[in-house]
């Protein structure tokens, strides 16, 4: 029998929102996405962090990246060897946020843990961690370099979005994934930076056999969204499904 896979989001909502920032773990030790909040939030949930091993960062914005220096902070305390992917220019980014923690004034090196490592990925190389294997695809979100992922894990398939507006890379991400994790930010599309409630309608018109997860939302876009779309999961933060 095919073991499941356990995803939980960790927060669902974008910045404005009283949600926490959009992150998710599959089982409980690879992170998607790190961002203003998140670390506080895996605490309140009971997430055992010191469990996890990878982190995947899909853009730099702050509500994605900034908590990725706690998530050190944590592996140094409990000794867990962590491996931080990031697209290009995130390990340089990471050591100008890094060193916040300890020395605004000084370099990062007196206390940079040794076992968290930070690792580039490149759109369309895929990646392998602990059983699972990373595809990172480009989306579009304005002018910044921006990822999603498709992570497959014991014959299953979870797709992430990160931010992006409606793209090659999203029906990508989603024909090949079992679920997919979306932006869904705005009550319509329209945005140069997120999707609307219409373009993950369309979605899960389209793609009647996945399930589609809306997170990201704003809380104008959560009072808004149809309940009733059969495959449109609309979860609260902490929430954990078993694919
Ligand atoms: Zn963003």
């Amino acid at each position: 029998m095919m073991s499941k896979v356990k995803l939980q989001i960790i927060g669902s909502g974008a910045i404005f929102a009283t949600d926490a920032s959009a992150s998710a773990l599959i089982d409980d030790n690879i992170l998607v996405d790190c961002g203003a909040g998140t670390f506080k939030q895996l605490l309140r949930l009971g997430c055992d962090v010191a469990k996890i091993d990878t982190i995947l960062i899909t853009h730099l914005h702050a509500d994605h990246f900034m908590d990725v220096p706690f998530m050190m902070l944590a592996a140094k305390k409990n000794g867990q060897k962590l491996t931080i992917f990031l697209p290009e220019g995130g390990a340089k980014a990471t050591h100008e946020i890094a060193k916040y923690i300890w020395s605004p004034e000084g370099t990062t090196e007196s206390w940079w843990p040794q076992n968290v490592e930070l690792v580039e990925y490149q759109d369309g190389v895929n990646f392998t961690i602990n059983g699972a294997t990373v595809e990172p695809v480009k989306v579009v979100h304005g002018e910044l370099r921006a990822s999603g992922f498709i992570v497959e894990k014991a014959g299953k398939k979870i797709g992430f979005s990160g931010d992006s507006i409606m793209c090659d890379g999203i029906k990508k991400i989603v024909e090949a994934s079992d679920w997919a994790v979306l932006d869904t930010s705005c009550p319509k599309s329209g945005s140069a930076i997120h999707m609307g409630l219409d373009d993950i309608y369309g979605l899960c018109h389209a793609y009647p056999d996945k399930k589609i997860v809306a997170t990201h939302l704003f809380e104008e876009t959560r009072k808004t969204i149809q309940q009733d779309v059969a495959n449109l999961i609309v979860p609260n933060d902490g929430d954990v499904f078993e694919l």
